[in-house]
């Protein structure tokens, strides 16, 4: 009895690494060729669900506050750079890594 309980939880936890291993890809996939808005918040739920934390590359692609791909007015500061969305007007800081 014990060991099935084992066995199925190491199943899942091996299914979820798989599932969030998908997912994952299908994100980096879909931020190399323009995800609109609602793409990108659709990925950030997904992603979300399985408590996956996307990479950095990908979370400084696009803006926190709108989902929209990230550009705009970008400014130095000491210890980051402050990039100002088009899209909503809104800062998101990044700080430089030492
Ligand atoms: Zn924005």
């Amino acid at each position: 009895m014990e060991t099935s309980i084992l066995i199925s939880h190491t199943v899942s936890i091996y299914d979820m690494a798989k599932e969030k291993d998908k997912i994952l890809r299908e994100i980096a996939e879909l931020f190399e060729n323009n995800p609109s808005k609602e793409q990108i918040k659709n990925a950030r739920k997904k992603a979300m669900r399985v408590n996956l934390k996307l990479p950095i590359e990908i979370r400084r692609k696009f803006c926190h506050h709108c989902n929209s791909l990230l550009k705009g007015r970008i400014r130095l500061r000491k210890s980051k750079k402050v990039i100002q969305c088009s899209e909503c007007g809104k800062y998101t800081r990044i700080p430089f890594r030492s």
